[in-house]
């Protein structure tokens, strides 16, 4: 989500004459995106603010604008802080190039965020929100040829460590037809994967026309169009999964056989203290299905360790959850409160830290030997990538012995494979063989 937005934020400066540069010394506009989910994203913003604040001593008309959750979350009193000029929320981006151009014009310093968070957008913001992602959702903010398409904003879940839905509002689903619209425009510009964004992508819904579009009707919609060759969907809940979408995987070729649906806990007591709403033996259920109805699928989850008051025996119930699971991979993450959530106001955080890392490390090392065994099985197996482009660690492959430079794609299924190849493979999609695997990369010659 925060991609997208720093991306179409981009591409309006760029529209209005704006050049992009990373080194904030050059820049006469610092913008910063910020996240709000982990304590450790927001210290960093707050360090990095601290960085500029001592720049603007020797750039005083240097602007700095803080966009996104964090900036929701904090409003006027991140316009307090020295080096901050606007304070844009994640449904204000429209209004950023203007904000920038006041300030950089007239120093006036501006804040807009949306007061009451939890109360529907007026439906002209959304409408002002749908027509700046229509117009500036291009083809350059994505690596080679795959786009990202916001399905829905929001989320109602109220997750009791969450702080997305107090930071992003209530769930709102985008109608089918500026979606397709949208992934229309990219594609003509040589786009040919989507990804369709959703807090909970799994609980898009839309009324119109008569009728009623669900996830599996909207797949179905983004696979009819020709230039569209895969399509994928993250993140899901998995307390309403809709089995239609699984079927909606089997039937529909062109959508990726991939699941990311966060688990969060194997104890069914942190799970309800969680509010998330199943039990592990229904999300593994669950994960028993997806398997059944669509044969190779891949399924990655999410955890969080020491949540409030999580015991060794809970920790064991999610040691046994990812045992049973086998999932592709896992996201582990030390439990971190965030101000205003309902753990933080009604729960301590009682998991010593060193419980959390220890945590931490031992469910990542279930998850690597599962991930170690399972991907063994793709020795010898000719697989399709979409190829992203060069391989940030070239490193890696170099018993290759291959001239060509190390390039990077991704199987439908989201597995990594590093393979040597020409760089005019990127953003095409290629057959690779598989020689090697580890828990996280395949390791494959191009064929
Ligand atoms: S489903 Fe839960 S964890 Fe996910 S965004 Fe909503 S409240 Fe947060």
């Amino acid at each position: 989500m925060n991609k997208l937005d720093s991306s179409l934020v981009v591409a309006a400066l760029k529209d209005i004459g704006f050049q992009i540069t990373d080194k904030p010394t050059l820049a006469d506009v610092v913008l910063i995106n910020t996240c709000s989910v982990r304590g450790h994203a927001e210290n960093r913003v707050m360090s990095n603010l601290g960085h500029l604040k001592h720049l603007k001593q020797s750039k005083p008309n240097l602007i700095v604008a803080v966009m996104g959750c964090m900036a929701q979350r904090l409003g006027s009193e991140l316009l307090e802080h020295p080096a901050v000029d606007i304070v844009a929320g994640p449904a204000q981006i429209p209004q950023i190039p203007e904000m920038i151009n006041d300030a950089l014009n007239c120093r006036i310093n501006s804040i807009a965020i949306t007061e009451k968070i939890r109360a529907r957008h007026a439906p002209a913001e959304n409408k002002t929100l749908d027509d700046f992602e229509l117009a500036y959702d291009t083809d350059e903010n994505h690596i080679s040829s795959q786009a990202f398409v916001r399905a829905m904003r929001g989320c109602n879940n109220f997750c009791t460590y969450c702080i997305v839905p107090y930071v992003r509002g209530p769930e709102i689903s985008r109608p089918p037809h500026a979606i397709i619209e949208q992934i229309k425009k990219l594609t003509d510009q040589g786009v040919k994967q989507i990804t369709l964004l959703g807090q909970t992508i799994d609980a898009y819904c839309y009324d119109g026309d008569e009728r009623q579009y669900r996830l599996a009707d909207l797949l179905e919609m983004v696979h009819d169009i020709d230039a569209v060759k895969w399509v994928r969907f993250i993140t899901s809940h998995p307390g309403k999964f809709d089995p239609a979408i699984l079927n909606a995987m089997a039937n529909l070729p062109k959508v990726c056989p991939y699941l990311h649906i966060p688990a969060q806990s194997g104890s069914d007591r942190i799970l309800k203290a969680m509010n998330r709403k199943y039990t592990s033996a229904q999300y593994l259920d669950l994960i028993a299905q997806a398997k059944e109805t669509v044969p190779g699928i891949a399924i990655a989850s999410d955890f969080i360790v020491g949540f409030p008051g999580e015991t060794d025996d809970d920790f064991a119930a999610t040691v046994d959850l990812v045992q049973k699971a086998r999932f592709k991979n896992s996201f582990v993450f030390k439990y971190s409160p965030r101000p205003g959530t309902h753990a933080t106001k009604e729960m301590e955080d009682n998991v010593p830290d060193e419980v959390k890392k220890q945590r931490n490390i031992d469910l990542l090392d279930v998850q690597n030997q599962i991930a170690e065994v399972d991907n063994q099985h793709f020795l010898g197996k000719t697989m399709e990538v979409l190829v992203e482009g060069l391989s940030k660690k070239p490193h890696l492959n170099k018993a290759e012995n291959d001239n060509n430079p190390q390039l990077i794609g991704r199987t439908a299924t989201d597995y990594i494979a590093v393979f040597n190849g020409p760089e005019e493979l990127a953003g095409g999609f290629a057959k690779v063989r598989i020689t090697r695997t580890s828990p996280l990369t395949l390791f494959a010659k191009l064929i």
